[in-house]
């Protein structure tokens, strides 16, 4: 086991999403495959049919069938043989080239996980990137990885997919844009799911009553997400000298920044008595500072934050 296998290369990809970096490659030629392209990418590469076909967790005689498709084979399908031989591709890549497995890694890989909580999961990603940065086996085995084609996109479930492009158009954005997607797709999807109860509910309320709502929802979530990335985008750099401190100043920064954003122009345009009040303001105030120091302890916590944002 090590980096080719594709346990290692599916952690890799559920824990830290480059989505970015497969987006070029969700490419409707590379799909088209047939029969015979199984066959020569697997033979190409000396993998048997037993071998590809433990791979996908299938039966032989269920790749047998498929290696004698003559027409295109189904998208999903094809996606799902496409990103297990291109995980094959790289590790025979590797052993072409001489290195071995690393000890280290193969330990660590193969060692029983008995509860796959996503903190567990995490833990050994951080423990395989602290030994990788260090190790010359590991080393040398990644720089072969990383010369390879862009992996394609893993086969996910279609919400997961839909999520992960979504996030690699996000990616395009400068950092202190993407909130605003986040925070869109966030409220868009409760309203969604609020109208749909509604819907159910009630047969009577109109659907054009539910998808007004959805797009205010998405509106204002974008609006909210814009403020966060913002204020978090100035914040962030200003106080990273001050430490942990810092991290809670930005939490701070943060929801007076997103929490004005809503405020003051609900008090500017008087769209609620709440804000005529000094208690209105009070209670806000207590609300952003409770807020903040929860971000500041959770979301903002400096060795957590990816590098960059
Ligand atoms: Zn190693």
């Amino acid at each position: 086991m090590g980096y080719g296998h594709p346990a290692v290369a599916a952690l890799a990809c559920a824990i830290a999403p480059r989505p970015a970096a497969w987006a070029g490659s969700f490419d409707a030629e590379r799909l088209s495959m047939t029969g015979r392209d199984i066959v020569q990418r697997r033979e190409a590469i000396g993998l048997s049919r037993e071998d590809l076909a433990t791979r996908l967790h299938e039966h032989p005689d269920q790749l047998h069938a498929w290696e004698g498709i003559q027409g295109t084979i189904p998208r999903s399908l094809a996606r799902r043989l496409d990103w297990t031989l291109a995980l094959a591709e790289r590790e025979a890549a590797i052993q072409a080239a001489g290195i071995p497995t690393c000890p280290v890694v193969a330990g660590l890989t193969s060692r029983p996980q008995p509860e796959r909580s996503p903190e567990s999961l995490k833990a050994l990603y951080a423990q395989l990137e602290a030994h990788a940065a260090t190790c010359p086996i590991c080393r040398r085995r990644q720089a072969v990885w990383e010369a390879q084609p862009p992996l394609p996109p893993p086969p996910l479930p279609p919400l997961v997919a839909a999520l992960s492009q979504i996030q690699a158009q996000a990616e395009r954005l400068p950092a202190y844009l993407r909130p605003a997607i986040w925070g869109g797709l966030g409220f868009g999807a409760l309203t969604l799911f609020r109208a749909a109860i509604l819907l159910g509910v009630s047969q009577g309320a109109g659907l054009s009553q539910a998808g007004l709502a959805v797009v205010v929802a998405i509106g204002l979530g974008a609006y909210g997400g814009t403020a966060w990335g913002v204020t978090s985008h100035f914040a962030r750099p200003a106080f990273s000298r001050y430490g942990r401190v810092g991290d809670y100043l930005t939490g701070l920064a943060v929801a007076a920044g997103t929490g004005l954003a809503f405020a003051a122009p609900a008090a500017a345009l008087d769209l609620d008595p709440f804000f005529r009040t000094a208690l209105g303001w009070g209670l806000l105030a207590i609300g952003v500072v409770l807020i903040g120091l929860v971000l500041g302890h959770r979301v903002f916590r400096s060795p957590v934050a990816p590098p960059g944002a």
